[in-house]
């Protein structure tokens, strides 16, 4: 049985290097019959922002991927906020000092702080590790009777791992495949504190034990922690899980990650919803208000690091399901390109059903006082090729129930010539001549009249198209005039003409 997790901290909005997270996760939860949750990690109470949990749930929801079990989805390994599992954590760190691999710390920040800059002052990095964890002030150079009274008149304490001297740990990764590390590398990092909370790292391995997690799949930002995680499973006696780490998220140009100020600065969003920060009041809008469709927006996350190995690029949330696998994540950073972002959505645009475009299509015409008895299906059929999000659909498609309110001079200039006023009078009298106004007819009437006179379709098709679009652009001239009718027609080419 296939149990995957995200494990967002509620610190903010995600961005989309955390929505592909989930997005992975989730594909190859339901790939494999297997269960997708969403653990809140949420033991850094300085670094909480009220929210954002919200947020996150909303994000999984807009994205159509649910999670199986998490909070208010509770399932048997619950509860799945670690602010509500705090008092399971200490018994870990406790085994974990009773059988030597953790030990207790009482340095305080400041003495800690200046270490580190006597190290820096002398262009070398301070670790915390068997190098030097004899001198500190911890229970390794304590004796016992020492740490006793220390524990017992409440001198701030953290629990340390400790890390093994001259060791190489074996880790593997799914798609980065073997990595040796040199265990003399490594701090002996924190993982409970005298607050009662535990690190992230213990935190994250034991719920990730407890909840029975069988793949880690996560950012690479987190390999760095990957030793530390390992040897954890070794010293709990654990079965570890199969860790995969999702390539880096590169800025579209230039070098290194993407990060939200290139988002400001090239003008695209990098939130998938929008997002009021409670701390500044920000607000900073996300894929969502900008328009865009969720699965415009998971086919482009999906593509972040993940192909199929195929030239299909277009591919339906299902789709992505049963194609997705690991063994196709690229550990190369994969460049996020907001333009290709924006031709997703316009293919998926195109892929909607025409009831819900049109729909949407409405209510704008609503919020724009137009009514009309034009058919709107016919008309969102003719323009939504080129439309890329739902709003543009009107500034595609006005010319259907507006009459042009300025001519596009360059348009004006290559169209109207100076027989152009005597032919489109000649026109109006032909339009007024047809009964029958449909497209069809008017079509072959006005054609076998430019080819009785021998003159050129572009001649008359060109200023026609200004008169009744304002440029040279829109659907087929004829589909306008049956839907706009005979008299508007003629008035358009008559106030042409002056
Ligand atoms: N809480 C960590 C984060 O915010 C989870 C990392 C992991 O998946 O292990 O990304």
């Amino acid at each position: 049985q296939v149990r995957v997790r995200f494990a967002p901290s509620p610190t903010g909005p995600l961005h989309i290097g955390g929505v592909r997270t989930a997005l992975f996760n989730y594909l190859f939860a339901k790939k494999n019959n297997g269960t997708f949750i969403l653990r809140i990690e949420d033991t850094d109470q300085n670094r909480y922002v009220p929210g954002a949990e919200q947020y996150i749930k909303d994000a999984l929801n807009w994205c159509n991927i649910p999670y199986d079990e998490g909070p208010d989805q509770e399932g048997s390994f619950g509860p799945y906020r670690q602010s509500e599992r705090k008092d399971l954590y200490k018994q870990y760190a406790d085994r974990l000092l009773e059988n030597g691999k953790a030990y207790y710390a009482f340095d305080t920040p400041d003495s800690l702080d200046q270490l580190r800059k006597e190290h820096e002052a002398n262009k070398k990095t301070f670790i915390y590790n068997w190098h030097n964890r004899n001198e500190l002030d911890n229970s390794l150079s304590l004796s016992a009777e020492e740490v006793h009274d220390k524990l017992a008149s409440g001198v701030p304490y953290v629990i340390r791992f400790k890390s093994p001297q001259d060791e190489t740990l074996h880790l593997k990764d799914e798609i980065r495949g073997d990595i040796k590390i040199d265990t003399n590398t490594l701090d002996d990092k924190i993982l409970f504190k005298s607050d009662g909370m535990p690190t992230y790292h213990l935190a994250n391995i034991v719920d990730d034990h407890l909840m029975e997690i069988t793949h880690v799949i996560r950012g690479e930002e987190w390999l760095p922690s990957l030793a530390l995680h390992f040897m954890l499973y070794q010293a709990l006696e654990w079965e570890a899980p199969v860790f995969a780490h999702l390539p880096l998220i590169l800025k579209p140009v230039g070098k290194g990650k993407l990060s939200k100020r290139d988002g400001d600065k090239l003008g695209f969003p990098v939130f998938p919803l929008q997002w009021n920060d409670p701390k500044t009041n920000d607000l900073s809008a996300g894929y969502r208000e900008d328009g865009y469709l969720p699965e415009a927006v998971v086919n482009m996350l999906a593509f972040l690091g993940w192909n199929p190995g195929t030239e299909q690029e277009l591919f339906s949330l299902d789709e992505l399901i049963q194609q997705f696998d690991l063994s196709r994540v690229n550990k190369a950073g994969a460049k996020f390109d907001p333009e290709k972002t924006k031709w997703f959505q316009q293919q998926h645009l195109q892929r909607l059903d025409n009831s819900e475009l049109v729909g949407a299509f409405k209510t704008i015409l609503e919020h724009k006082k137009i009514t009309t008895d034009a058919p709107i299906e016919t008309v969102v059929e003719a323009v939504k090729e080129r439309a890329v999000f739902v709003n543009d659909l009107w500034e595609l498609s006005s010319y259907f129930f507006i009459p042009p309110t300025q001519y596009d001079e360059k348009a004006t200039k290559k169209a109207w010539k100076e027989d152009t006023a005597d032919l489109m009078h000649e026109l109006t009298r032909i339009l007024s001549d047809i009964d029958d106004f449909t497209q069809d007819n008017v079509s072959q009437i006005v054609k076998a009249w430019i080819t009785g006179k021998e003159i050129g379709f572009g001649k008359i098709m060109m200023p026609l198209r200004v008169a009744l679009v304002g440029s040279l652009q829109g659907a087929d001239l004829f589909l306008i005039a049956s839907i706009i009718g005979k008299k508007q027609t003629i008035y358009r080419i008559e106030s042409a003409i002056e």
